[in-house]
């Protein structure tokens, strides 16, 4: 960020080229080549206004048999226009305070039943809001704190232009001349109540006009302090005068192309990079490419349905346009909300709690809209997948996939950029990941046949996003609270073996009443029943808890558990490995140094573990990438993780999901990009990456498996971990399933050991056409045992107060 001095200097004397190219290095380290826009409907809620701005043909005095505001009816039918073509913004747009100008406007504002403008337009937002979805923006003109606070309520975010900080303009024979609302004083009055009610807010100049560049700089600057006291400006607009036809400034010269890039660049290089600089690309055609390369990152709202009622002689291109150049200017066009990322990410500041859920699952971990319908562990159809190849990406972005090609090690940075990665991006960080997939794995997509006996779904942790496990009193309709007998446990894992299984993945809740002892004996009884069968059990929280339980360390925990019988840990309770996801998600488990701590002890005791990640909740792209980080670190110290499995969140039955404060779960693009930039970033260090039927379904795992997955986990004969958080792929894919499934993408399925060696041939033959499962018995969960109450260890909270 260039400082006053600078900047003024820059107004006296520098050309556009001079500041470009820093300009776009500056947008570009930030917006990850991507420049936005907003589909949005244009709702000119009324165009009659006590302003007379000389270059205005928005505002017009009334018209005899026209009414001065929108019906309802009207409203809500350029609304609903909006909310089938896709359209998340209602861009409200009206006059300044007609009603003190005009007796029409006060008489109708009356047989409305309202005083003001301003409180008409409250009850509309409300009412498209309600009716159709979409979220209010509302550009109502200067105002006090109270009408704004209103307008809080019921829009996402508000708007007004600075224009100019001159008064000069205010003069006789200027274009502000008899708008007492164009006082640039009153002006950043309205800015600044706006920053003090935290709404999320859109401003800007306009160029061209009579003031000189020195006066631009100094409102932009004027912006800028309101910006550093409240963080509260979201974009910057650059709008260029355009002479209309039938205005006093119909004659007046326009501002130069030049003037206006230079205005762009000095506005980027005046910004804190998170604040964004728009120009409406309508007002430039032509020159789209040229505008882009000045620094800008926005192009505004863009409907598909509504003209620009501001502009009308200037007709928004096409979204398909509009696409085309942002891609001729080297950047992927993106679709925002009319809050941009950072606020919709934080609504418990920025936003009215009535829009804190709806905006949060409106969007992505980017903060930007989910623009397809697909939705972990439900049936919903992937949407197509992304054109493009690596040929086609910036040199940069090529660079960090060189890099990883290599083997080199990625930093936060580039797995983030990766992450980020949008339209064809997506195809190229997918290509490159399938490339090192096939030059690890060859051709082939291991599987195992496998059991999951979850033996209790009482827990007493508090996991936000568990729909899995019961507390002591929860007997709620998802089932009754159990707790496995172990002669049901033993019957399982005959009958898996029985079926062909190799190994059993066993995990439960966090029962009070177990100890470590719990653990020692489901070992031993597992190993007396099925001596070869290979027991992967127990996350790290478990581990946790029943060393702590018999008061002994992990590491003699886990080679007790050994020694029993265990042969390997899955990688689960991993979640985000990220404090601060984990101190929303999941406070009292392990924090992300236990999990690293138990999983290196086990390495070191000679237990080799999966690795996972839990995503699309409350994570953004940065945590992703510590998480990979902190794998990769482990990994290169010990080698004892065999897998990385990435498990796209579910949540529809999720308590965090339900109370509001989760996604919606990854996106597609996410999802699959997870497994993607896994294989990259973990890459030579961690050779497998699984993607998991019971979350990605069919379709999807398929595009896992051509996007860095060369496993598809197990056949698990009794999944329901993922099903009571809402899943719908069902409990077992059995082995004919499995390699179907394989056989329809042209890869060859092998049936694999825990560790990726070869099963014994009679258990490989025998999981194919087994027999039908028996019925489950769920014995229900005993009333506690003890007088004394248990101890409950909750490691998460180690050091605050227990
Ligand atoms: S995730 Fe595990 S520890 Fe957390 S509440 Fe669910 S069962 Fe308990």
């Amino acid at each position: 960020m260039i400082d006053r001095n600078t900047a003024l200097a820059l107004a006296r004397d520098s050309d556009p080229g001079a500041l470009m190219a820093q300009a776009a290095a500056m947008r570009d380290a930030t917006y990850a080549g991507t420049v936005s826009y907003s589909r949005k409907v244009f709702i000119p809620l009324t165009q009659l206004c006590r302003d007379v701005c000389h270059y205005c043909t928005f505002a017009h005095p009334p018209r005899r048999g026209q009414r001065a505001y929108m019906t309802h009816e009207e409203i809500l039918n350029v609304a609903r226009a909006g909310a089938a073509a896709g359209c998340k913004e209602a861009l409200f747009t009206l006059g300044d305070k007609p009603e003190l100008r005009y007796r029409v406007a006060r008489d109708e504002l009356a047989s409305l039943g309202h005083e003001t403008t301003l409180s008409y337009l409250a009850e509309v937002c409300e009412l498209v809001f309600r009716e159709t979805g979409i979220l209010p923006h509302v550009n109502a003109g200067v105002m006090g704190a109270e009408d704004m606070a209103m307008l809080r309520g019921v829009s996402v975010s508000q708007g007004l232009m600075l224009e100019s900080i001159s008064p000069r303009l205010l003069e006789k024979g200027g274009p502000h001349y008899g708008s007492p609302d164009k006082d640039p004083a009153t002006r950043l009055d309205t800015i600044r109540i706006a920053g003090q009610l935290n709404v999320p807010f859109t401003t800007g100049i306009l160029i061209g006009i009579g003031e000189t560049r020195a006066e631009r700089v100094e409102s932009l600057l004027a912006l800028r302090d309101l910006h550093d006291e409240f963080g509260h400006i979201q974009e910057v607009i650059v709008q260029n005068f355009r002479a209309k036809a039938g205005t006093r400034m119909a004659d007046a010269p326009e501002p130069s192309n030049g003037e206006l890039l230079w205005t762009i660049a000095m506005a980027r290089l005046l910004f804190a990079p998170e604040v964004t600089i728009q120009a409406p690309p309508n007002l430039s055609p032509g020159m789209l490419d040229r505008l882009v390369a000045a620094g800008l990152n926005d192009w505004g709202g863009v409907s598909p349905v509504t003209p620009d009622h501001v502009n009308p002689e200037a007709p928004w291109p096409h979204l398909d346009e509009l696409a085309r150049q942002t891609a001729a200017a080297g950047r992927t066009l993106v679709e925002r909300l009319a809050i941009y990322p950072d606020y919709a990410l934080n609504g418990a500041k920025w936003l009215d709690r009535t829009f804190r859920t709806p905006v949060l699952r409106l969007v992505d971990g980017d903060g930007l809209p989910r623009t397809d319908g697909w939705m972990t562990g439900t049936p919903s159809a992937p949407p197509p997948l992304w054109a493009g190849s690596l040929a086609a990406v910036s040199p940069a972005f090529a660079d960090i996939i060189a890099r990883a090609r290599d083997g080199a090690d990625l930093s936060e940075s580039d797995i983030t950029r990766l992450f980020r990665a949008r339209g064809g991006e997506v195809a190229a960080v997918c290509e490159a990941a399938d490339d090192l997939r096939r030059a690890m794995n060859g051709d082939t997509v291991s599987y195992v046949v496998t059991r999951n006996i979850n033996y209790t779904n009482v827990c007493y942790f508090k996991c936000q996003f568990c729909a899995f496990s019961k507390g002591k009193m929860s007997e709620n309709l998802r089932g009754q609270p159990y707790d496995l007998d172990m002669n049901e446990i033993v019957r399982r894992v005959v009958e898996a073996w029985e079926r062909g299984a190799t190994e059993v993945c066993m995990q439960g809740g966090i029962h009070p009443e177990y100890t470590g002892e719990t653990y020692l004996e489901i070992c031993r009884a597992v190993k007396a029943a099925v001596p070869g069968m290979h027991v992967h059990a127990f996350s790290p929280l478990e581990v946790w808890q029943g060393a702590k339980t018999l008061g002994i360390e992990t590491a003699d925990f886990l080679a007790r558990l050994r020694d029993a019988g265990l042969g390997s840990l899955p990688g689960t309770a991993a979640e985000v490995l990220d404090d601060e996801v984990r101190a929303i998600l999941c406070p009292d488990k392990v924090n992300t140094a236990q999990w690293l701590e138990v999983m290196e002890a086990a390495h070191n005791a000679g237990l080799r573990t999966t690795s996972t990640i839990m995503y699309g909740h409350v994570e953004r792209p940065v945590h992703g990438a510590r998480h990979l980080l902190r794998l990769r670190s482990l990994q290169k110290k010990t080698g004892g993780f065999t897998e990385f499995v990435p498990l796209p969140f579910v949540a529809e039955e999720a308590p965090i999901y339900l109370k509001g404060n989760a996604r919606r779960g990854p996106t597609f693009r996410e999802a699959v990009l997870m497994h993607a930039v896994a294989r990259l970033a973990l890459h030579p260090h961690i050779a497998n990456i699984q993607t998991s039927w019971v979350k990605m379904g069919p379709e999807g795992v398929k595009a896992c498996l051509n996007a860095g997955a060369n496993d598809l986990g197990g056949t698990l004969m009794n999944e329901t971990i993922t099903r009571a958080a809402g899943a719908s792929h069902g409990q077992e894919m059995p082995p004919e399933k499995m390699e179907a499934m394989i056989h329809e993408i042209g890869r060859v399925p092998v049936q694999r050991t825990t560790f990726y060696g070869v099963p014994p041939e009679d258990q490989v033959r025998t999981s194919f056409g087994a027999a039908p499962l028996g019925d489950v018995v769920n014995t229900p969960a005993r009333r506690y045992e003890r007088d004394v109450k248990p101890m409950l260890h909750r490691p998460g909270l180690v050091g605050a107060a227990e």
